[in-house]
């Protein structure tokens, strides 16, 4: 039988969560959303057949993981409110809130439990996420294995063994994916300049982009050898890549991805 998963918090994160889960075959039933509106949760519960309550004690009843997926501010509060119940089942405990430790979480819960810890990005709304996982010590290789698939069905996951390397998934997939919106407007930018319409240039960016990292992960060479390939000597690549280097753009990306982990770690 499915394990019974309950998310505290039915906003953006999670409902592509249980959202994706329902379409990877995970049954409905087992899967119980909490809000504080009924709005956000009738719809929720008409398109997917899952379980919906306000009530967030009686949410965690039967439930086997409690994923936490309210806003980091009012984490505190809302696992003050759900302790009693936590200290008496001892679920396994999933937060994806950015920038709360699982000793602060686990804390605020009352101690002794099983937290894993989730930094997902936005792709995970569109199936196409990449989540770094951290387990505390006392997760269990099957609750692993169950978190492992929970995530798998929003996109990729990588597990990491200490806590403090989700500040590395941060700079690298947490926040990335702004550095690619960015790269796109300063594309489009470029583009319109050189003549094209502002819708063309984004649609080949775009593309370009998705080809780009499509390519990469079917094949396997490394993106080096990728980019030399597409570079003949003396040709058009070449000068823009050559451009590129000179201008630092291994530099930036160097400060920002440090800049990022440092910000997480200062949050954290
Ligand atoms: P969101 O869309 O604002 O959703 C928050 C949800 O929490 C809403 O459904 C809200 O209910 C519900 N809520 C508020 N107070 C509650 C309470 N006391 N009990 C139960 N539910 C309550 O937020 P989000 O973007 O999904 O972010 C959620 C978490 O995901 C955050 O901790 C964030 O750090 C993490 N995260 C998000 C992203 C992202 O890209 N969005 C990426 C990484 C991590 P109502 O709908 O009724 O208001």
């Amino acid at each position: 039988m499915a394990s019974n998963v309950t998310f505290i918090g039915a906003g953006n994160m999670a409902s592509a969560i249980f959202g994706g889960m329902v379409h990877s075959g995970y049954p409905a039933d087992a899967i119980t959303a909490t809000a504080t509106r009924d709005a956000t949760l009738a719809p929720l519960a008409e398109r997917l057949g899952i379980h919906t309550t306000t009530d967030n004690l009686a949410a965690i009843e039967h439930a086997d993981v409690v994923v936490l997926s309210v806003k980091p501010q009012i984490m505190r509060q809302v696992c003050e409110t759900l302790r009693d119940s936590v200290q008496k089942r001892r679920p396994l405990i999933v937060s994806v809130a950015a920038g709360l430790s699982a000793e602060t979480l686990e804390q605020w819960l009352g101690g002794g439990l099983a937290v894993v810890r989730c930094m997902p990005n936005t792709p995970s709304l569109v199936g196409a996420g990449a989540s770094g996982l951290y387990a505390n010590p006392r997760v269990s290789d099957e609750q692993r294995a169950l978190v492992g698939e929970l995530m798998t069905s929003v996109g990729i996951i990588e597990w990491v063994e200490d806590e403090a390397l989700l500040e590395a998934v941060t700079a690298v997939s947490g926040s990335a994916p702004a550095y690619f919106f960015l790269m796109f407007e300063a594309m489009e930018e470029a583009a319109v300049k050189l003549g094209l319409s502002a819708e063309s240039a984004r649609r080949l960016a775009m593309q370009t982009a998705y080809g780009a990292a499509s390519m990469a992960m079917q094949s396997d060479r490394d993106p080096g050898e990728l980019k030399r390939n597409v570079m003949s000597p003396g040709g058009t690549t070449e000068r823009a890549i050559e451009y590129l280097e000179q201008a630092g753009l291994r530099q930036a990306l160097d400060g920002a991805m440090q800049a990022c982990a440092k910000r997480a770690q200062e949050m954290s």
